[in-house]
């Protein structure tokens, strides 16, 4: 009989979720977390009042009533609807691609059907199925589009060409010809009001924490701790990298704290979609929370290259990688005792909700091999 039923490797959500939800149905668990804070890349630090989103933008959406009501036994969501601007060259457009940008953007663009014509006009030049990021851009919102508000922005972003990139990336943004500038079709969406950590120190309330542990510089002493172990770091590096490094993006922060301005840009989140910005994106954290405080928080966000040993936050779900991850998971499914889930685990360019969703999935599977047991 081991100490604990499940040892928990990562406080991040898919981490909180489980360890909540595993708690509350009677399994005594164990979380280890590497960084000094639980929340993972939830995780908020209070700069004079604001809640700073230390490691890039989160914003909650989804469509699945069960999982916004899920969340909201945590925290009440404010009703934040994410509404991002471009600005190329100083030029400003509204995202995601619908009339506000198209008229803007084609001064012989009025109506829907101008809007429709004109990106069939411009994506003719295509003459088959789109089989890269490049070839699906211009066939959902035409050449234009695609050179001042997708090219500079996504190959910064991903350190590669656009027509090295997977045509999925792109379609996760939607192309509306309404003026309706919200960034997410969802039917929920919203921030955590008092922040993202509220939800995760509730989930964690109950749960035995360890802090600043890393389980892999001590795998035999944890796992002599707990029956079972659910691993929500790197696959890649859980198996030493034995195939070679799966490929992951990386971001770097530089945070600013601004006293002599109350609102700096106006709306919290502006992309820079040109190539010459090192930066993708600046964040104005305050508008998040339609916080009217004295000065303001931003936060510029340089995409980086990831090596061994540096933060991953993007994977790389190109088919390289993917057939690379496969021969990892082949590894997995052959444990009995360990569950790989969340971002990393399992190498998804996951949402929070996708997040949610999986490690609700994986507890009922648990508690159905429980009762079996
Ligand atoms: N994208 C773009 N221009 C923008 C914003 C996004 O071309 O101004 C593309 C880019 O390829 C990016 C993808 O859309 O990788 C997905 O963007 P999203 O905002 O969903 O990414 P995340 O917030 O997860 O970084």
């Amino acid at each position: 009989m081991k100490e604990y039923d499940y040892l928990i490797v990562g406080a991040g959500l898919y981490g909180s979720t489980l360890a909540y939800e595993l708690t509350k149905n009677g399994a005594k668990c164990l979380v280890i977390e590497k960084r000094n804070h639980v929340g993972g890349n939830i995780y908020c630090e209070q700069i004079n009042n604001i809640n700073v989103h230390k490691y890039g933008a989160h914003i909650f959406h989804t469509s699945n009533k069960k999982i916004w009501e899920y969340m909201n036994q945590f925290c009440e969501f404010n009703n934040y609807i994410n509404a991002p601007i471009a600005n190329y060259k100083n030029e400003l457009y509204n995202l995601p691609f619908n009339m506000n940008t198209f008229t803007k953007l084609w001064s012989d663009v009025l109506t829907p059907n101008d809007a429709k014509n004109k990106i069939e006009d411009q994506k003719n030049e295509l003459k088959k199925e789109p089989q890269n990021l490049e070839e699906q851009a211009i066939s959902l919102v035409g050449r234009d589009i695609y050179e001042k508000l997708i090219k500079g922005y996504t190959e910064k972003q991903w350190g590669r060409e656009c027509k090295a990139l997977p045509a999925f990336i792109i379609k996760r943004l939607p192309v509306r010809f309404t003026f309706d500038n919200n960034y997410f079709n969802d039917n929920y969406q919203g921030i955590p009001i008092g922040g993202y950590n509220k939800i995760i120190n509730k989930m964690l309330e109950n749960v035995e924490v360890l802090l600043n542990n890393d389980y892999l510089k001590n795998r035999a002493k944890f796992n002599d701790k707990a029956n079972k172990i659910i691993y929500t770091g790197m696959i890649d590096e859980y198996y030493d990298f034995c195939y070679g490094p799966l490929e992951y993006r990386s971001l770097k922060f530089e945070t600013e704290v601004l006293k002599d301005t109350d609102n700096y840009q106006g709306n919290a989140v502006v992309n820079y979609t040109d190539n010459q910005t090192k930066y993708t994106r600046i964040i104005e954290h305050k508008h998040f929370e339609f916080n009217e405080c004295k000065g303001t928080v931003i936060t510029k966000e340089y995409p980086s290259d990831w090596k061994i040993g540096e933060e991953a936050y993007y994977p790389i779900n190109d088919e390289k990688n993917n057939q690379l991850y496969n021969k990892y998971l082949e590894l997995a499914k052959k444990e009995s005792k360990v569950i790989f889930g969340g971002r990393l685990g399992n190498y998804k360019y996951y949402d929070m909700d996708k997040v949610i969703i999986e490690a609700l999935n994986v507890v009922e599977r648990e508690l159905e091999d429980d009762q079996k047991n």
